[in-house]
């Protein structure tokens, strides 16, 4: 089960604009993709402020771990990630994640699990200096014997 990071925001969204509230943040779980493991909870802070009647823009700052898949030596690694970030949370937008809800909540899960995947490497190398997979065997390229066939080089030619 996917837990949810709902806020209730009703509070802030009555009052003026520019008023800003911080909320601590601590999640354990997270859906993305299998290769990738949470190995700490997402934890740091959000300060959302109310920038227009019915919008509020968060400020992220979250640290978090997660153990990838060396895409060199397959090994796993731990990668420890630092988000900055803002996103906007309005009550427009119905399509959006990132909406206010009818019952003013916004759920905070979305825009944090789009921040990991595109804070992501492509390619995970879990040192620079990974040297990939290391193979035991030192004949790497077996020496192949050039096959030479029955020569056919006979001098001359036959014939007459
Ligand atoms: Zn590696």
């Amino acid at each position: 089960m996917v837990q949810n990071y709902i806020l209730s925001v009703a509070d802030l969204l009555q009052k003026e604009i520019g008023t800003q509230r911080t909320y601590q943040v601590s999640l354990s779980r997270l859906d993305i993709d299998q290769e990738v493991l949470l190995k700490t909870p997402v934890e740091g802070t959000v300060t959302l402020v109310k920038v227009e009647e019915g919008k509020l823009l968060g400020s992220f700052h979250l640290n978090l771990v997660v153990e990838l898949e060396c895409a060199r030596c397959l090994k796993r690694f731990n990668l420890p990630l630092r988000l900055n970030y803002t996103d906007e949370f309005s009550i427009q937008n119905p399509e959006s994640e990132n909406q206010i809800t009818p019952q003013n909540t916004i759920d905070l899960l979305p825009s944090i699990t789009q921040e990991i995947i595109l804070a992501l490497p492509l390619k995970p190398i879990c040192q620079t200096t990974c040297q990939g997979i290391k193979i035991g065997a030192k004949n790497v390229y077996p020496k192949t014997k050039k096959i030479s066939g029955p020569s056919r080089h006979t001098k001359g030619s036959s014939g007459n």
